[in-house]
């Protein structure tokens, strides 16, 4: 997604270039100060347990529109009541994924552990949903936020993103700028997310349980997971955290007498799933049939397979239809403020509207990106490969696939530090994407808890079509608030 050359700029919150010893010296302080706050990664090149890079990261906070920041942070908990209905709500789910797990072999897999958890009830009535909803500013509608997609499984980076505000603030002060920190939002998406945890730990009521993370059999992004362990620990002392891989489950999980959760002799009151979203995480059967034992345990799961299913991207799709929100938010105006996020999704099923936008999308695929249900970053295809993609599938096969309108977000100007990166970065053209964290629990009848938890930036190169932070061209980031009428400096 190259953008176009009369793509307007943001403001920068500083004035750069910074002259150059200036610039060698606090961006090598800024490492420094990204690995000792555990900002960092393990390395995909060179693995090692024992060792820590510091996660790209972007210098100097990134510009976004206070406004639009701010209501994105307002709308969360709206979307989170959205989720929550549509989660509990069978016969959307059903109708709306028909055509999909037709062909779509994951989805369908996990369609059929929710097909079984409903034929014989839901052991746990409670659901916990960890959400990120996924925004960019849009050049087109005034900067207006568009949502990219909403996750409501694995919603990563709420740990580091909190590291990462005091580290651009120090950056910030070292540059001679402590004056424009207030524009920079506190942070709290790791407390945010992790007291959600507890409170989910508390509704299951057994004070020797202990939380299960689900994890990939290798964890690159392992600060991130570290961070909300540790944080529990420090702050419920009395409360374990076990990490354990979908294999592991396998061999070692069983049910109690009343389906609880058994891991040896501990009984796990929450799972927190940060593996199990896409299909290299399930290696054989034994993988599936441990998602299946959990989900019909008592423990309370984060996402439970209903939730899983309704952050999917066909879901998110249908959601974006005409006149389908009444059926899950009451309010008109927060319909109206709701339906103001989406952009254009279309469907690609088997019938006439599918068609239609197969013919649309061969027409003018440089507005759109095509989108499988998969979730993890890489899996998308843009613009002008999309209709040779296309043409590569049988109609069916279509359904799997939704398309969207394509974002243009405003670009900034700024230096992106990678791990054996140049130095001194070069500045670039960036592109950023606001995550705001969500938690909610509830049943089918009542919400008990709903809130806002804090917040993400990633920023991109504006040449990249995605940017995620592990795989290359993504950094971490915070957002810079500024006002429509904010000078460039
Ligand atoms: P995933 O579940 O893989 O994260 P996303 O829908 O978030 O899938 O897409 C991955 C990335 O692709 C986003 O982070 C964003 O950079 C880019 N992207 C997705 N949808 C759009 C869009 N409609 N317009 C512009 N960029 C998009
Ligand atoms: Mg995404």
């Amino acid at each position: 997604m190259s953008s176009e050359a009369n793509t307007p700029v943001l403001p920068n919150c500083i004035r750069l270039p910074l002259p150059e010893d200036e610039l060698l010296e606090v961006t090598a302080k800024a490492k420094d100060y990204a690995i000792m706050h555990g900002a960092a990664m393990r390395s995909k090149t060179a693995f090692s347990p024992d060792s820590l890079n510091f996660a790209p990261f972007v210098l100097v906070p990134s510009s976004f529109p206070r406004k639009e920041f701010e209501k994105a942070v307002a709308l969360q908990p709206i979307i989170n009541r959205l989720m929550h209905n549509v989660a509990h709500d069978e016969e959307f789910i059903t109708t709306t994924l028909a055509e999909t797990i037709k062909v779509d072999e994951f989805t369908a897999n996990l369609f059929n552990i929710y097909r079984k958890v409903l034929a014989h009830g839901f052991t746990q009535a409670y659901s916990i949903g960890l959400l990120r909803s996924d925004y960019m500013a849009h050049v087109y509608e005034d900067c207006a936020i568009k949502q990219v997609e909403i996750n409501t499984v694995a919603s990563s980076f709420a740990g580091i993103a909190t590291q990462l505000v005091p580290q651009q603030k120090f950056v910030l002060s070292e540059l001679g700028h402590a004056d424009k920190l207030h524009n920079m939002p506190n942070n709290n998406a790791l407390a945010g997310l992790c007291d959600g945890m507890v409170k989910a730990w508390d509704i299951y009521g057994k004070p020797k349980a202990v939380i299960l993370f689900i994890i990939e059999d290798v964890s690159y992004n392992i600060c991130d997971q570290r961070f909300h362990e540790f944080y529990i620990r420090e702050t419920y002392p009395h409360i374990k955290v076990l990490r354990r891989t979908l294999t592991d489950v396998h061999k070692e999980g069983k049910l109690g007498q009343s389906k609880e959760l058994l891991l040896g002799n501990l009984e796990v009151a929450v799972i927190y799933f940060r593996a199990g979203y896409e299909p290299g995480h399930y290696h054989s059967q034994a993988e599936w049939d441990a998602r299946y034992l959990m989900e019909t345990s008592l423990a309370i799961k984060c996402p439970s397979i209903h939730y899983h299913l309704a952050g999917t991207k066909k879901v998110q799709q249908a959601l974006a239809q005409p006149a389908v929100l009444e059926r899950f938010i009451n309010d008109p105006d927060e319909i109206k403020a709701v339906g103001k996020i989406f952009t254009g999704l279309y469907s690609l099923d088997d019938n006439e509207a599918g068609n239609a936008t197969y013919e649309m999308a061969l027409r003018t695929p440089e507005k759109f990106v095509l989108k499988p249900q998969r979730e993890g970053g890489g899996n998308n295809v843009y613009g002008v490969d999309i209709p040779d993609a296309l043409k590569r599938m049988s109609r069916v096969e279509r359904s799997a696939w939704i398309l969207m309108d394509l974002i243009h977000p405003p670009l900034t100007k700024g230096y992106m530090v990678r791990p054996g990166g140049d130095m001194p970065p070069q500045i670039v053209d960036m592109v950023s994407e606001l995550g705001i964290f969500g938690v909610v629990i509830g049943d089918a009848e009542h919400i008990v808890h709903n809130y806002q938890a804090g917040h993400m930036l990633r920023t991109k190169l504006s040449t990249a079509n995605e940017g995620g932070v592990a795989a290359g061209l993504g950094a971490l980031d915070s957002p810079y608030l500024i006002d429509s009428d904010d000078e460039q400096n």
